[in-house]
């Protein structure tokens, strides 16, 4: 995981930064606003942490910026001042999270990991299309031929997974502990089921095995058609 750190005061800045590698995490340093603005820009970062107070551009403002500019990238911001206000005014301007000096190390660990496990919600693409089949995941909405589908959860994850992986083949094992979890029960039916499920919501009602939106291939897995 790739941290971008945007901290002014460089004693503190190096002891994160030295904290964050003992982790394992590589770690960037920017002293100033514009040079952090610049890094962050190349959208390089899994998550980026940012002091408030900066000199050159301010942190709410690299935050502003980065936004306008599609670069979706969580961010933390660090500041002195963490009062109410100032935390409503932080997560306006686009920040995921808000941590008032001092902190321990241990919070700012556990909210650095918090964004992190969130980065798989991607903010684009909005949708995936394939086959007629479009599918937003803001809304987690699902539309065939422009006709909402109705779809359980587990349906919509299972649509999404394979939709995410257009033309590979994905094995009935890597679908049950993508979809289901890893304590999924390897000898039941669900992703057979599931599959189902899906082709008779989605695919058209004369759509044969080999026609249908999900190829089974045989002994390995499914396959969502690329269109
Ligand atoms: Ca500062």
């Amino acid at each position: 995981m790739r941290i971008l750190l945007i901290e002014d005061e460089a004693r503190l800045a190096n002891i994160i930064q030295r904290l964050l590698r003992s982790e394992r995490f590589d770690v960037d340093l920017a002293l100033t606003g514009n040079e952090g603005l610049d890094l962050a820009l190349t959208g390089n970062y899994d998550a980026l942490i940012v002091d408030r107070m900066l000199p050159g551009i301010e942190g709410l403002e690299i935050i502003r910026q980065l936004r306008a500019d599609g670069v979706a990238t969580p961010v933390l911001i660090l500041t002195a001042r963490a009062d109410l206000p100032e935390r409503v005014e932080g997560l306006n301007a686009g920040a995921d999270d808000y941590l008032g000096k001092p902190f321990a190390f241990e919070e700012l660990l556990a909210r650095l990991r918090a964004l992190l496990r969130r980065i798989d919600r991607p903010i684009a693409p909005v949708t995936l299309s394939a086959g007629g089949i479009s599918l937003n995941l803001d809304q987690h909405t699902v539309t065939r031929q422009g006709d909402p589908v109705d779809l359980t959860q587990r349906e919509y994850l299972l649509l999404e997974t394979l939709m995410r992986n257009q033309g590979r083949v994905l094995t009935r094992d890597e679908l049950l502990e993508r979809v289901w979890g890893y304590d999924a029960d390897p000898q039941g039916n669900v992703v057979e089921l599931y599959i189902h499920y899906l082709r008779r919501k989605l695919d058209a009602p004369s759509a044969t095995a080999a026609s249908s939106l999900i190829r089974t291939v045989r002994g390995v897995g499914y396959q969502m058609m690329v269109s």
